[in-house]
């Protein structure tokens, strides 16, 4: 194998995931919906299938009624009007939107800011891009070991972040509303962040995979590309799986400036040539809806519902957690739950971080999955991460009831 690609180790997906099948495990890991996209989509994606014209290549960057519907959609969010033909480019998935990005601005060794704790994937995404990605730490506060927080008192030290930069610092990757911790950046953070990158004339790259998904009291999600001068050296990641539950589908956006969507065209271009099209044309129906119907207010209603339906066993079993303000994973503390000393792991645990043997016990005899966050931590960290566990709330009520008691056997 390829040296870049022959470190990567086994991913915490391909663990959990199969585990919460074999193990019948309500699954609260991965995060992904138990539940189909909103009706509209769904008929337009059928409707689409059924046109001959509409199961053939797309235009590379786009189709245009998408290109067009998030032009519709993302213009009052970034306070100008979007150029479908040159500002907006449609992705397969957020995750290769981000590939794109690094593939079109990486050079061999080229540095790029990440926080910690960071979604898997930035990390083999900017390696396998020749990149070498520098860790700067997202803090929660003492008390969060004792009682719940809010994920907006998880802090970056701005300083720690300006410190992290070298000649070779050409990209910051954010993350609004982060997973796996929930925080939705305030103006005031994003500012001093777009600060660091106009000072060192870096490259923002944000992935704001959650946006459609923020709960009150946060009224508006603010977007450092709709700040002040940040528009100008911002890509922001968008994703239609998210937005319109429907996470298989592999439909992602990229909105910036000309010249900066510019070498991510060009590179998506060399790897998947274009999209898949009867896809774009349903989340094209779905953002065309949300122009004129309340779907992404409903939408945030449940997931509010959702949130609170499972919190509740962790206040139950006195287990402090992250309430998130944005995206629906709950970061839940698991130093009081304890497994019998001589519980035997599988082999595959020998090598991780010990919350992997918490959330396989978690699976195993308790019947609920969660993800075990060393993965989004490198290894030297793994102990930060020891005594977390986050669980996906994007499930059906009865599927959340369903593992809120089976949890209360931890009592
Ligand atoms: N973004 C989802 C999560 O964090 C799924 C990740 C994946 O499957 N790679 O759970």
């Amino acid at each position: 194998p390829a040296q870049r690609v022959a470190s990567f180790d086994q991913d915490v997906w391909s663990i959990f995931t199969p585990l919460a099948a074999e193990t019948k495990a309500i699954n609260l890991g991965q995060g992904f919906m138990n539940f189909g996209p909103p009706a509209v989509v769904q008929e337009a994606a059928k409707e689409a299938i059924d046109r001959v014209e509409a199961n053939q290549y797309s235009h590379p960057r786009g189709r245009p009624r998408l290109r067009n519907a998030l032009a519709a959609s993302y213009s009052p969010e970034f306070n100008r009007q979007l150029d479908p033909d040159t500002e907006i480019l449609v992705t397969a998935g957020a995750n290769e939107a981000m590939f794109a990005t690094f593939a079109g601005y990486l050079d061999e060794g080229s540095e790029v800011i990440v926080m910690e704790p960071f979604f898997d994937q930035y990390i083999s995404n900017i390696t396998m891009n020749g990149g070498k990605p520098v860790f700067v730490p997202l803090r929660a506060p003492d008390h969060a070991a004792t009682q719940n927080i809010s994920s907006g008192e998880w802090r970056l030290d701005i300083n720690e972040l300006r410190s992290k930069v070298t000649p070779r610092t050409k990209m910051i990757v954010l993350n609004t509303p982060h997973n796996p911790i929930g925080k939705v950046f305030n103006e005031n953070e994003l500012r001093e962040i777009g600060k660091v990158a106009e000072e060192h004339d870096l490259i923002i790259l944000t992935d704001e995979v959650y946006d459609r998904l923020y709960y009150p009291p946060l009224e508006k999600f603010p977007r450092i590309g709709a700040l002040d001068k940040f528009w100008d050296r911002t890509l922001t990641v968008g994703s239609g799986g998210k937005s319109f539950a429907a996470t298989g589908w592999r439909v992602g956006w990229l909105i910036g400036p000309e010249h900066l969507v510019k070498y991510a065209f060009a590179a998506q271009t060399r790897v998947v040539f274009c999209v898949n099209s009867p896809c774009q044309e349903a989340i094209a129906a779905g953002l065309e809806a949300s122009l004129t119907e309340p779907i992404f207010q409903d939408q945030t209603n449940s997931y509010i519902e959702k949130r609170s339906r499972l919190s509740k066993v962790f206040d139950e079993l006195n287990l402090p957690y992250t309430s998130p303000q944005g995206a629906y994973y709950i970061l839940v503390n698991t130093s009081k739950i304890r497994y019998p000393a001589d519980y035997t792991f599988p082999d595959i645990l020998d090598q991780r971080g010990d919350d992997f043997k918490i959330c396989y016990w978690l699976a195993k005899e308790i019947g609920v999955c969660a993800i075990p966050p060393s993965e989004f931590y490198t290894k030297e960290h793994w102990p930060l991460a020891k005594h977390f566990a986050r669980f996906a709330f994007c499930k059906t009520d009865d599927v959340l009831d369903q593992a809120v008691d089976r949890l209360k056997g931890l009592k």
